[in-house]
């Protein structure tokens, strides 16, 4: 579990890589039983799944999730490397990194020191008896990453992109998500019952007597219910105008009088600026907790929500509790990663542009990067002309939209400018300790923003991940240097292999800054409409469509997709397919066609190579989390979703018109 502030706002998808013989697609990973226009997700990649289980620590497995495995096998070679020395001098790169990982990786202190390292926050918690103490230890919490009951993030001004303001956001649940302590469902039902459990049983790690922690999780449940029901839903959280309350300062007071706002901001060396409240009821359902809920309550609370966030940093016995009830329970892992992957991770994410130089220079050749440039110069083209020739926009519209795509910046690789952690103590004695040194210069670098220009040079992903993002605040598209990597990009690989894997990602990213969430942000990053009202009643019918689509996939008799939580995501594939495909062709004009590999067309190549990379298989647990609270569909309708929406896919694999890859005419979705 991360204590690091979470980024708003971020649409992403989550990808990945690995270290590959072959370049392209693999014809073996094919279930050649199967037919592509019945379910190509199966045909593309079904012998490969057959033939590579899920390991047991992972929650679902495909070469993508393999190779973002590699990764970390990358990246633990380098800090392997650097911690190996211990006179490097004090706050470079090598010394942070290398002593934070060694830290983690020594569970024989870490074991023998129990719940100590977190015993004096233990105790400030356990002491509180007013209010303003409950007060003073929110803000102590805040300051190292703990952000309960809400946090406070910088971010841009929504309605003026160029400055940096305060958004306080709402948090302090330790289940998933609203739905989870309200919906009436079996499976919510259940996961209630194992939490109290689970809540439990932490107690009694840090020393509580069964009774005692029984009643507390009791109280902690209760508490988080309350919060709960004042919380956003997942799909609204998705929905930018629900989250847009700019407030002055003065106000604050007016929403939440029982909180001392100008000792809090004051503490955190803010000033007393205008901010952007995301969930105004939920901060007024604070204030009432703060007002009337005893303080013995409050001490339950966020005792449990200290033992939450450090769970992972601590003995084996609270790791151990901790996977037992979010990877085993709620995942469906039956085994923890190894240690070295989760202190990989750990270091990634604490500390992750200190290592990422050395991995970049490692595993990032120059060449992969001016390629992808250059792939990426031929999608946005497409999407001009995908805009250009709509014919259900009106020229007024269209003037927006290629404005907004023509300040599209693309970042890849890494970033040019990078973060120095110029004193963050760091060091061999306490793996906890240096987790919240290194969370409190995180906290300390974002509160740095607030009330100065934006930044444009700062990056959202740490060079060594398997993922990329569209942030419509910026209007940027980024590609970090651990997305792209074989078999999602392969320097060796054809054009129409790269083109239908890591091309389509980023046709996807793109028209993120196009989806019912991005459209509604203009060139400059602000949360302002551009559109006509036809033009507009025209998307949403548009967008209509794929909620419709998405809402008829099944993954159990029950439960199906939400088309309104996975709209963003699945019009970005739809378009993220459409437009590497065309870009594709476009990008081989005037050249020799690219061979036949297998029997395969290139066009027939650049789909497999799609299908091979995002296909998974993945575990119930998981799916059913996924289902419930990702705004991505399950791997399964990411492939078959958009291509049985693509008259390309039906052309080049020479579907029949009444094919399961076809979708009839009248319900067949196109948005861009
Ligand atoms: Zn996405």
């Amino acid at each position: 579990m991360s204590i690091r502030p979470k980024v708003l706002f971020l649409a992403c998808a989550a990808f990945s890589v690995s270290a590959y013989a072959q370049h392209g697609i693999d014809a073996g990973d094919i279930n050649r039983n199967g037919a592509a226009c019945n379910d190509f997700f199966d045909y593309a990649n079904g012998a490969w799944r057959t033939a590579h289980p899920i390991p047991d620590y992972m929650d679902r497995w495909s070469r993508r999730w393999e190779s973002g495995e590699i990764n970390k096998e990358h990246v633990r070679d380098i800090l392997t490397d650097v911690s190996k020395k211990t006179d490097w001098s004090k706050g470079s790169a090598e010394q942070l990194s290398g002593d934070f990982y060694a830290a983690c990786m020594d569970d024989a202190r870490i074991d023998a020191l129990g719940a100590k390292p977190v015993q004096p926050l233990l105790d400030e918690v356990r002491a509180l008896k007013t209010p303003a103490d409950v007060q003073r230890t929110i803000a102590h919490l805040h300051d190292i990453g703990i952000a309960v009951p809400f946090g406070l993030m910088p971010a841009q001004d929504l309605h003026d992109p160029t400055q940096m303001i305060a958004h306080l956001t709402a948090g302090g649940l330790g289940l998933p998500d609203r739905d989870y302590y309200l919906k009436p469902e079996k499976r919510f039902a259940e996961a209630r019952e194992k939490y109290l459990v689970h809540v439990a049983k932490m107690f009694e790690l840090a020393g509580e007597k069964p009774a005692a922690a029984k009643s507390d999780a009791a109280t902690v449940f209760a508490f988080e219910k309350r919060l709960a029901e004042a919380s956003l839903d997942n799909v609204a959280l998705r929905d930018p105008t629900q989250q847009d309350h700019k407030t002055r300062f003065a106000d604050l007071g007016r929403l939440a009088p029982s909180f001392d706002w100008a000792a809090y901001f004051d503490a955190g060396k803010l000033a007393h600026a205008d901010l952007n409240v995301t969930q105004p009821k939920f901060l007024q359902q604070f204030d009432k907790e703060l007002k009337s809920t005893p303080v013995a309550q409050w001490r339950s609370y966020l005792e449990w929500q200290v033992l939450n966030a450090a769970a992972d940093s601590l003995s084996a016995a609270f790791v151990e509790q901790n996977f037992a009830f979010n990877g085993k329970y709620l995942s469906g892992a039956k085994e923890m990663k190894p240690r070295w992957k989760r202190c990989a991770e750990s270091a990634d994410n604490q500390l992750g542009e200190a290592l990422g130089k050395k991995y970049v220079e490692k595993y990032f050749p120059p060449e992969a990067k001016a390629r992808t440039q250059e792939m990426t110069k031929y999608i946005l083209l497409a999407m001009g002309d995908v805009i250009r020739d709509l014919d259900w926009m009106s020229a007024e519209t269209k003037k927006k939209a290629q404005e907004k795509l023509a300040s599209f910046t693309v970042k890849v690789g890494y970033p040019d400018k990078w973060k120095d952690y110029a004193g963050v103590q760091i060091s061999r004695g306490s793996y906890w300790d240096d987790v919240v040194a290194a969370s409190r210069w995180n906290v300390d670098d974002g509160r740095g923003q607030i009330g100065k220009p934006v930044d444009r040079a700062r990056w959202g992903m740490t060079p060594p991940t398997s993922n990329a993002y569209y942030n419509p605040l910026l209007n940027e598209i980024v590609f970090p240097a651990g997305i792209l990597q074989p078999p999602a990009f392969d320097v060796k690989a054809n054009d129409a292999v790269n083109y239908g894997a890591i091309g389509v990602v980023i046709g996807h990213e793109i028209t993120h800054g196009f989806d019912d969430e991005g459209s509604q942000f203009d060139a400059k990053g602000a949360l302002s409409n551009w559109w006509t009202p036809q033009d507009k009643e025209k998307f949403n019918a548009r967008a209509q469509c794929v909620v419709k689509q998405f809402d008829g996939y099944f993954i159990e008799p029950n439960i199906h997709h939400n088309g309104k939580l996975v709209l963003g995501e699945s019009i970005a594939d739809l378009g993220g397919a459409k437009l590497a495909f065309l870009a594709y062709k476009k990008s081989r004009e005037g050249k020799a066609p690219e061979p036949t590999l297998d029997g395969f067309t290139p066009e027939q190549q650049f789909f497999i190579a799609w299908g091979q990379w995002r296909g998974d298989e993945i575990r119930p647990e998981a799916q059913r989390k996924m289902v419930q609270g990702d705004p991505h569909p399950i791997a399964k309708y990411r492939v078959n979703g958009p291509l049985s929406n693509l008259p390309a896919f039906k052309d080049t694999f020479q579907c029949k018109a009444d094919a399961a890859m076809v979708r009839p005419a009248a319900d067949r979705c196109e948005v861009w």
